[in-house]
């Protein structure tokens, strides 16, 4: 089973390890750099393989 990759919705790009994004309380991540349309409160901020490590709705093979 292959699984998808979290694109930003901002830039288009695939998600690095390395990224520093944000997660919104809509459970979203968003690159910190990119300019954010969906005025939701951020509830966590750091690299997007931390972010997926910590929220087990991430699956970890994302990180792959
Ligand atoms: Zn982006």
């Amino acid at each position: 089973m292959k699984k998808k990759k979290i694109y930003c919705p901002n830039c288009q790009k695939a998600y690095l390890p390395t990224d520093q994004v944000v997660l919104n309380r809509a459970h979203t991540v968003l690159h910190m750099d990119c300019p954010d349309k969906s005025n939701q409160p951020y509830i966590d901020e750091g690299t997007f393989e931390e972010i997926v490590k910590k929220y087990s709705f991430f699956d970890n093979r994302l990180l792959k």
